[in-house]
């Protein structure tokens, strides 16, 4: 099998660098991520005797303080390598342990080549979490503020930074999970640091999280814009809602276009293991339960409803997981209310109350419909 992914032309001159790769285990699949400085050609092969996948990343050099290899062994890879092969092309090599499928994606801004590895286990469908007697259960949650260091995220036109006030509501978010819903609470952040999006994803992974949350304020170019929305990850035609991705993402709206092509065959996978329909749950819940309690308190809320797009943090989250955009940063009341105490405490209760609806079915706030 060889197949060849386009993702662009480098000048010849001009090789990109391979700075790096991370890797990280869960119970379905290994997710490795090359780190490159541009975008690449790359071909992909299985080869067997010893059973491997190996990459081979054209027109690179691979930066001198990468090491060679390194031991995985979590049952479905053993070992990643990665060498200068020629001249021009890095070799990647990861060997096999139990493998069924594997797929890759690229993450644009920077460059990485996101490889996911599944075993035979990977593919089975997520059981249904509906079933009775789960509910005392201790559930377990990843709360994800979005952004963090050298990535504010938008910023207010009084200099709010999105960074801080999600990394705070999701802190009381946290908090109230624990004590009023005693949820095992984990932060993909809880200080002022970058975590790159993939990585957030495979932590709740690796942890074998029961739902990801992941928290975001919203900014728009109309400053008017104004409200609350919730969303999952899925295709979409809506420019709005491919905006606020592309913001999310840290991509133009163009590339996000482009993105939304090459990622089709996450949407196949999400299509067949019914993540989506719980997430959407998921999010009709948190969505009603912010506009109904925050509209006790607030005569100007407004329900931008639950939406679709394609949000990198999202992509290949194994338990029904949502991205929460709290209010719009780039509109002046808002951000003042941001800025308050008392609202980001009424956001954290209200996404806590959201979150404990979906776990516990008899408290359900309103039936999900199906106009999305
Ligand atoms: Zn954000």
């Amino acid at each position: 099998m060889l197949l060849v992914f386009l993702f662009g032309y480098s000048e010849a001159s001009k090789r990109v660098a391979v700075e790096g790769y991370r890797y990280w285990s869960s119970e379905g699949y290994t997710r490795v991520v090359i780190n490159l400085n541009d975008q690449i050609e790359f071909t992909q092969n299985r080869i067997s005797n010893p059973d491997r996948l190996y990459f081979d990343l054209k027109n690179c050099i691979l930066s001198k303080d990468v090491t060679p290899s390194v031991s995985i062994g979590d049952g479905i890879l053993k070992k990643m390598r990665v060498g200068q092969f020629d001249n021009g092309t890095v070799r990647v090599v990861l060997d096999l342990q139990k493998f069924e499928r594997f797929n890759v994606v690229v993450f644009k801004n920077p460059y990485r080549l996101v490889i996911d590895v599944f075993s035979e286990k990977g593919v089975e469908p997520v059981p249904d979490t509906k079933q009775e007697g789960k509910i005392s259960e201790i559930k377990r949650v990843v709360i994800d503020p979005g952004h963090g260091g050298n990535d504010p995220g938008a910023i207010g036109p009084r200099g709010l930074m999105e960074k801080d006030v999600v990394l705070d509501v999701a802190k009381k978010l946290g908090a109230l999970l624990k004590d009023k819903y005693n949820m095992e609470v984990i932060f993909t952040r809880d200080r002022d640091v970058f975590i790159p999006l993939e990585e957030r994803t495979a932590i709740a992974n690796s942890k074998k999280a029961d739902f990801f949350i992941s928290i975001h304020a919203n900014a728009s170019r109309r400053k008017a814009a104004r409200g609350i929305e919730t969303y999952i990850l899925n295709w979409t035609t809506d420019e709005e809602s491919m905006r606020v991705a592309a913001r999310e993402n840290n991509l133009s709206l163009a590339k996000m276009k482009k993105v939304q092509g090459e990622l089709q065959m996450i949407l196949d996978d999400l299509e067949r293991d019914n993540k989506k329909g719980e997430s959407m749950k998921l999010a009709y819940n948190v969505q009603n339960l912010m506009i109904s309690s925050l509209t006790q308190d607030y005569n100007q809320v407004i329900d931008l409803g639950v939406k679709q797009a394609l949000f990198y943090v999202l992509v290949r989250a194994e338990m029904p997981s949502v991205l929460v955009e709290i209010s719009f940063l780039s509109n002046r009341e808002e951000e003042k209310l941001l800025s308050q105490n008392k609202y980001r405490d009424k956001i954290a209760e209200a996404i806590a109350n959201g979150v404990g609806a979906y776990a516990t079915p008899p408290k359900l706030a309103k039936k999900p419909s199906d106009n999305i």
